[in-house]
């Protein structure tokens, strides 16, 4: 991806998508065509997930063209996100045990041969080798090849998934608490406990459009053990009654303030924090480049507005000592951090669609999706 980019490129991806590609999405969308031909998915997830452009903006660009029924499977892959982030909201331990088990991985496996195998792209695996490369050089990979990656690291070459969502999301442009977590445990059989996901020659061959053949794997594998059961917590999202003239803080999943459910209301100035340094889990550089872009996008297109706005590093807001605003950051690295440094004059503000649509997200996604058309009339 260009590094040059921002709302305005991230728009454009958008319609060109819906004008273009999105009548052939659900027959082609699980084909991994390869790196240069990728128009039969939208590649948006890098803008989705740092907010530069929101769910309810892309449905409605969809819908505006197509009826739901016509449109049903894309912006049900728009819902799957909303659907994992909101079952971590309510399972936060989850996350929370991930970077516990993650950080004795880690010491574990610190000189691991197969590991850094795996890493390196050095394994006896052509077709993985090659999207190790990929994720490294353009920060993406495609849905299916994340599930065959993920199922060839636990199920073949025999590594933590704990370790291959962290190297997920060192490089990932789209890198999220919420769906590469549950991704990897989905794969591994303890998302959906006793049901694992095994790539297989066949359908790798199959939807590579034979790019890879010949791929020595285990198609038999046993899910893995659920080392710890999941706890559901009651959380009400609601949001306290918003005074003017203070200030709010932004962090990098809500990159675009001027279309948030916040618009207008008037706050004293707007710090967009910046967490390169702070994390369990350490960004690759390309991933910092992005992140910095989009940062400075969203910095310039506010202070086009004239609000006043500044880029800060995520440590100095720990020097604040008025009372303050926050678009909730989700949970992840930039929560853990203002719950373990106990910032408690920071009060969150929850989008609509996330009040609206985590409440859902309590039992499985085939319950969730029944909501989504209830979740929509709510939203636009
Ligand atoms: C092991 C694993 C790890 C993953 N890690 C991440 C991650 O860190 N961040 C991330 O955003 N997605 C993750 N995904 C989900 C999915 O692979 C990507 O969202 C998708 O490939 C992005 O490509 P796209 O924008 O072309 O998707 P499209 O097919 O065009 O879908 C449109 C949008 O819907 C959302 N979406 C689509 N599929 C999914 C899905 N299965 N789960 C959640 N949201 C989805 C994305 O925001 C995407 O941009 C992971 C999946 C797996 C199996």
């Amino acid at each position: 991806m260009n590094f040059f980019i921002g709302r305005k490129e991230g728009l454009e991806k958008l319609n060109r998508f819906v004008e273009n590609n999105l009548q052939e999405y659900s027959k082609l969308r699980n084909f991994d065509f390869g790196p240069q031909k990728r128009e039969n998915t939208s590649t948006l997830s890098p803008f989705v997930s740092h907010g530069v452009i929101n769910e309810a903006e892309i449905i409605n660009k969809v819908l505006k063209k197509y009826l739901f029924n016509n449109s049903e499977k894309f912006i049900q892959e728009i819902f799957w996100r909303i659907y994992w982030k909101g079952w971590l909201e309510l399972r936060p331990k989850v996350w929370d045990d991930y970077l516990l088990d993650l950080e004795e991985l880690k010491e574990k496996y610190k000189n691991n041969l197969e590991l850094n195998n795996a890493i390196s792209g050095k394994t006896n695996i052509k077709c993985f080798n090659e999207w190790v490369k990929e994720l490294k050089e353009t920060g993406y990979l495609h849905n299916h090849t994340r599930m065959w990656f993920a199922s060839i690291w636990i199920f073949t070459l025999n590594l933590p998934w704990e370790l291959g969502a962290e190297f997920f999301l060192e490089n990932l442009y789209d890198g999220d608490a919420a769906s590469n977590t549950l991704g990897w445990r989905w794969v591994a059989g303890i998302q959906t406990p006793g049901k694992n996901y095994l790539a297989t020659e066949w359908n790798i061959k199959k939807f590579t459009n034979s790019r890879f053949d010949k791929i020595k794997l285990n198609e038999k594998a046993l899910p893995k053990k659920i080392k710890k059961q999941d706890v559901t917590i009651e959380k009400k999202f609601s949001n306290p009654s918003i005074e003017s003239n203070k200030t709010l803080l932004i962090f990098d999943n809500n990159l675009n303030f001027e279309q948030s459910d916040f618009k207008n209301y008037e706050f004293k100035r707007v710090l967009l924090v910046s967490n390169f340094k702070n994390r369990k889990i350490l960004l690759s550089q390309n991933l910092i480049k992005l992140k910095s872009f989009f940062l400075k996008d969203q910095s310039e297109r506010l202070k086009s507005l004239s609000i006043n706005c500044e880029i800060v590093d995520i440590n100095q807001i720990k020097d604040l000592k008025e009372n303050v605003y926050a678009l909730y950051p989700c949970v992840g690295e930039n929560l853990n951090f203002i719950i373990s440094n106990k910032l408690k004059n920071i009060q969150f503000l929850y989008r609509k669609i996330d009040q609206f649509s985590w409440k859902f997200c309590n039992k499985g996604f085939f319950n969730f999706k029944n909501y989504i058309p209830k979740i929509i009339e709510n939203i636009s």
